[in-house]
């Protein structure tokens, strides 16, 4: 356990800490106090000792004045008798030590004792001490002499003005008796003071130290305890368990307050979370869920189903024709036939496997169904032929029926793969495999077939960044007049050098770069490039100078800025604009007539020449000629390549060419492969041919000797 500093403990610390400061202040006061009554009880003692002594002199002067005055007479007759009976009588009393009485010449007559040891002897001097003459009450000179504890007093004794003796009366002080008295008095009220000081500082800690417990007590039960809870609060909001600060308890003081905002502020949190995870786990399109509810079902229900031996099946079902329907008919249709789509899924898995099912969105016209439970191999054709149908109905959207369908790939856990990433791979790369049987039906995963996918997966892959490190380039084939017979331009078309793979056509690469979004990036490059080598080549004197014919994806008319891309590389190249030809496909077209209307003719307006490439083979037919603004098109080498053979092809071609000399634009034949479909192209008005006829591709070298 780790000691903390809590507030409790500093609470209590710094009670112990005025309990002790307080406690050192009362023994300071009772020290103090002691010390003053030492001081007073010295000053007592001296002072009873003075009063003591005072009083003593007084007496003791009296009595020696008495004593002379009684002994006068009885001194001067001799009489010794009543000398020594009032000697005895001073001698009786309590404190009188000694009496002496001498005569005139300081010899003893009578010293206090019955048996007069001493008569006769000189009266002895006083030790020494200190002497002073004493105040005699009643008048009569004394002499005050004390010797220690000793009081002497020697009184003259005479008879008129004639001294005849002396008296001597040595009196003991007894101050001892009343100073102990004194003391034990002050040392008792000294006591007693202590003692109630001692309870009061007794009684004062014990009264802060109940103060103390009784205030931490409301401090830890109004303060603490719901600070406490406030934090166990905030960790369970920091858990995400938003409802636990409900049951604060929340007092009318500031803390309640604050409890009761924490409540509120977790609440608000909570919603607030509820809506962040709804908007990040659901398509805001289909409503489904979207790919990271997807891929965390996944892994939990993978995780569950390794613990209990269950099985699940992965349905990626990939839409056929989304794409034609966007690029033809336009987002907001493409939108409304994959929430139809949705919907069909959705009820179609309600239906079949109302229990085991869950839908997602998986991305754009991908959808994934997961169906858990035991024998999923088995009850996955029926599930994944009712989707091909369900998506195969046709769609209602604004303006016409649709149809679309759909290709499923299948894989199945535990028998494919054991990671949720390993699945969706596995079953994409069968989706692929539905794709190239055809489309509109399903496959399961197997490890024999996906190499062909794998390829494309890795194809992607490379491709990204082979501009880049050089593995990219151009090669021009040359387009002929077919009447005069000599070249008057080229068509530039990519060529990839695969470090591993070697030359990949562009037909295995350029569908790839479309979907993968690539094209736009390497598409414009190829207009740079094709354009820089364009502006070197040169022409015949009389002769116009070559043009080159550029292939453009639908992809990046699209985006919108052809126009722009166009004229910057014409303008960085120095190639006029009238060499140059764009040539585009007819899908381009049909995406979004309007806008490849609205591009073309800006082209046209800059003096870029426009062409339909593969022309025939789409579904426009001749009818987009009219509405087109284009400068020529490329009949199809489909077309030429039956040409002598197939009448229907010759029709079509020659229908070609005489609707184009009608609308003014210029005709290319592609794949012109032998000297007949040349003559016979050129007999039925066909002005321009391009095919290994005449010549293969070239590269930059050869073709600027051509046009050198
Ligand atoms: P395309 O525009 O119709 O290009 C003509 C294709 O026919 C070229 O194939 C050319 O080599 C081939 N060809 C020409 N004459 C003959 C012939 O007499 N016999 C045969 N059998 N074939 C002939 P390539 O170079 O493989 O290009 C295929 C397609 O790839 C092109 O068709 C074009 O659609 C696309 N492509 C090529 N380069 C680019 C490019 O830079 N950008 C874009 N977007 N597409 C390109
Ligand atoms: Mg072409
Ligand atoms: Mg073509």
């Amino acid at each position: 356990m780790t000691l903390r500093w809590t507030l409790r403990a500093q609470l209590l610390a710094w009670m112990g800490l005025c309990a002790a400061v307080l406690a050192v202040v009362f023994a300071g006061l009772i020290w103090r106090e002691q010390q003053s009554f030492v001081g007073l009880r010295g000053t007592g003692d001296a002072l009873v000792e003075r009063l003591v002594r005072e009083g003593m002199e007084q007496r003791g002067a009296a009595l020696a004045v008495q004593l002379a005055r009684a002994v006068g007479n009885p001194l001067y007759y001799l009489d010794f008798d009543r000398i020594g009976e009032s000697a005895g009588q001073v001698q009786a009393q309590a404190d009188v030590v000694e009496v002496l009485v001498a005569d005139a010449d300081g010899l003893l007559v009578n010293d206090g004792r019955g048996d007069l040891a001493g008569f006769g002897r000189p009266m002895p001097p006083l030790a020494p001490g200190s002497d002073r003459a004493g105040a005699v009450p009643g008048g009569g000179e004394a002499t005050l002499h004390w010797s220690g504890r000793i009081l002497h007093v020697d009184v003259p004794v005479r008879l008129g003005n004639q001294r005849i003796g002396a008296v001597r009366v040595v009196m003991a002080v007894a101050t001892e008796g009343s100073v102990a008295m004194w003391g034990r008095t002050v040392d008792h009220a000294l006591r007693e003071t202590q003692r109630a000081h001692v309870l009061w500082l007794l009684g004062g800690m014990v009264l802060i130290s109940l103060l103390g417990v009784v205030g931490s007590w409301l401090v830890g039960r109004n303060v603490l305890a719901p600070l406490g809870q406030l934090g166990r609060a905030a960790a369970a909001v920091e858990a995400g368990r938003y409802t636990e600060a409900r049951g604060l308890r929340a007092g009318p003081d500031e803390i309640g307050d604050l409890a009761r905002s924490f409540a509120r502020m977790a609440d608000a949190v909570g919603r607030h979370e509820r809506e962040v995870r709804r908007l990040a786990y659901t398509d805001p399109l289909t409503g489904l869920g979207n790919r990271l509810a997807l891929s965390e079902s996944l892994e939990s229900r993978l995780l569950t189903l390794q613990a209990s031996s269950g099985e699940l099946a992965l349905l990626f079902i990939d839409l056929d024709d989304i794409k034609r329907v966007n690029d033809t008919l336009g987002h907001p249709v493409g939108d409304e036939v994959l929430v139809d789509v949705a919907s069909r899924l959705a009820a179609v898995c309600g239906e079949l496997a109302p229990e085991g099912t869950e839908l997602a969105r998986f991305g754009g016209d991908e959808f994934v169904v997961l169906l858990v439970g035991h024998g999923v191999r088995e009850r996955v054709p029926p599930l994944a032929t009712a989707i091909l149908d369900a998506v195969r109905r046709p769609l209602p959207t604004r303006d016409r029926d649709l149809v679309v369908s759909a290709s499923i790939g299948v894989t199945v856990f535990p028998d494919d793969a054991a990671s949720a990433a390993q699945m969706v791979k596995n079953a994409d790369m069968a989706m692929y495999q539905a794709k190239d049987a055809g489309k509109g039906c399903f496959r399961f995963y197997s490890r024999a077939l996906d190499e062909e996918v794998e390829r494309r997966v890795r194809l992607e892959h490379d491709l990204r960044g082979a501009w880049e490190r050089g593995e990219m380039g151009l090669a021009f084939q040359p387009v002929y007049d077919l009447t005069q017979g000599r070249p008057v331009g080229a068509e530039a078309l990519l060529r990839w050098r695969h470090p591993e793979l070697g030359l990949v056509p562009p037909s295995a690469f350029i569908g790839i770069a479309e979907e993968s979004g690539q094209v736009e990036g390497i598409g414009e490059r190829v207009l740079r490039d094709a354009m820089r080598a364009a502006a070197a080549w040169t022409s015949l004197p009389g002769t116009p100078l070559p043009f080159v014919a550029i292939n453009v994806s639908p992809r990046q008319l699209l985006r919108g800025d052809l126009h722009d891309v166009v004229e910057r590389a014409l303008a960085d190249s120095g190639l006029s604009p009238q060499r140059l030809h764009l040539e585009l496909t007819e899908t381009a077209i049909l995406r979004d007539e309007a806008q490849a209307i609205a591009v073309f003719t800006r082209l046209r307006a800059l003096g870029v020449g426009v062409w339909l490439d593969d022309f025939g083979t789409g579904f426009s037919g001749l009818s987009h000629l009219r509405r087109v603004p284009v400068d020529g098109v490329k009949i199809d080498r489909s077309f030429i390549t039956d040409l002598l053979r197939d009448p229907n092809d010759l029709a079509l071609t020659t229908g070609v060419i005489a609707m184009a000399h009608s609308l003014g634009v210029t005709v290319v034949a592609e794949g012109i492969e032998n000297q007949g479909q040349h003559d016979l192209l050129r007999e039925r008005g066909c002005p321009l041919g391009q095919g290994f006829h005449m010549s293969r591709p070239l590269g930059p070298a050869d073709i600027a000797r051509l046009f050198g």
